[in-house]
């Protein structure tokens, strides 16, 4: 059994100790020691890393009393080691962990809503609340929370031995299925409930508490949020996206929103008149089309190569020249690859069976049946020497059937 330095002083980087078991495991070796300051994967935060002698620590885990450090080479057991933890890393997690504590009180004192979830990773971390919070409540308790750190209010950890002991303790959360002795953390003048991690020892060290999405979760909340260094590292991000957003506008990072605005305007209304000057090109083409289509035995047989239609534009041109027996093959050349589409009215044969010569003709991919087939193909060579040849075989069906 390893003596949890962690439970004592969260400040502690470095220690002394002695291993008291080496067990090779997964290419490294399990450490144990008689006492250590790392805190291991537990309650939903990263654990420690850092160094036990000359060996690196990258994993730690509790197996039921026993603490196991994973390090990188073998101490043989009775070797006193000096340790230390990569304690920015520590102090960062326990900066989200404090700040959920904090975070957790304010949601709980100003909406009545309990923390059912808590996760911390290396760059962000999330807690969950048990009911919905509207957008000005998540920035009440933002505020609510900040101006708690501002108080710089101590953190401390007592142990109580029983059950009994905490009766009087007004405690926000009584984590499930813990046996006594019970660590209890309290911010004076706010929170207590229980816990087993390291925290920092005032608020203010959290430094700023900033939720950055809040989006339902399971009947509740799920809030991303990141204290200290993370926020303000997130902070001079989103300065640094506006403030490249207002440079290409020309304009004041306070105006960038309208000028974005604006532009989502601009590009509204050009597309509105873009498909206007489409419908009306198309109305063109189409007649265009119509009139010069082939008499093939009283079918109206059109096949042309148009330049950059897109797929709706086509099908719509194509539906223009229908007449009551008609054959339209239009092709949409778009500089890389060629797209095409084959309409029928009032004749026998499948569009599914022309296409397949037009797949072949054009080593493409396309498909369809009855009076409608489309594909596309990476434009070959002599586009239209191709498209010649198939006008070539199309007549020839509607000629022969
Ligand atoms: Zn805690």
């Amino acid at each position: 059994m390893t003596e949890r330095l962690y439970l004592l002083d969260s400040m502690m980087s470095a220690f002394d100790a002695v291993v008291t078991a080496c067990e090779p495991h997964k290419g490294g070796y399990l450490l144990e020691l008689d006492q250590s300051a790392f805190f291991p994967n537990k309650g939903g935060q990263p654990c420690d890393v850092g160094t036990v002698g000359d060996a690196v620590i990258s994993d730690v885990n509790e197996q039921g009393e026993r603490l196991w450090h994973l390090a990188d080479r073998a101490i043989r057991p009775g070797t006193a080691v000096h340790c230390a933890l990569d304690f920015a890393r520590r102090f960062d997690i326990m900066q989200q962990h404090t700040g959920e504590h904090l975070l957790s009180y304010c949601a709980w004192h100003l909406f009545g809503a309990q923390n059912v979830g808590f996760h911390c990773a290396l760059s962000y971390a999330t807690l969950d609340l048990d009911k919905p919070v509207s957008h000005e409540g998540i920035t009440e308790i933002e505020n609510l929370a900040n101006r708690l750190a501002a108080e710089n209010a101590a953190v401390t950890a007592k142990i109580y031995a029983t059950e009994e002991d905490l009766k009087g303790i007004p405690l926000r959360k009584h984590a499930e299925g813990l046996e006594a002795p019970i660590r209890i953390v309290t911010i004076e003048g706010s929170d207590a409930c229980t816990c087993c991690a390291p925290h920092v020892r005032r608020t203010g060290e959290i430094g700023q508490l900033k939720i950055v999405e809040a989006i339902p979760y399971k009947g509740g909340m799920r809030c991303t949020f990141l204290c200290g260094m993370r926020a303000l590292s997130h902070a001079q991000r989103m300065q640094d996206t506006v403030t490249s957003i207002a440079l290409r506008f020309s304009t004041a990072r306070e105006q960038a929103e309208a000028a974005v605005q604006k532009q989502a305007e601009e590009l509204s209304n050009a597309k509105r008149e873009l498909r206007q000057a489409y419908a009306a090109l198309d109305e063109y083409l189409a007649s265009a089309l119509k009139a010069e289509a082939e008499d093939v035995k009283g079918t109206k047989l059109i096949v042309r190569i148009l330049d950059g239609v897109d797929a709706k534009r086509l099908r719509n041109l194509a539906g223009a020249t229908m007449t009551d027996k008609a054959l339209s093959v239009l092709f949409s050349d778009t500089g890389e690859r060629v797209s095409y589409l084959l309409a029928s009215n009032g004749i026998k044969t499948d569009m599914g069976l022309l296409i397949a010569a037009v797949n072949t003709a054009l080593s493409g991919n396309g498909g369809g049946r009855g009076t409608l087939a489309q594909g596309s193909a990476k434009k070959p060579q002599g586009l239209s020497e191709t498209v010649e040849g198939l006008r070539t075989y199309f007549r020839n069906v509607l000629l022969h059937g």
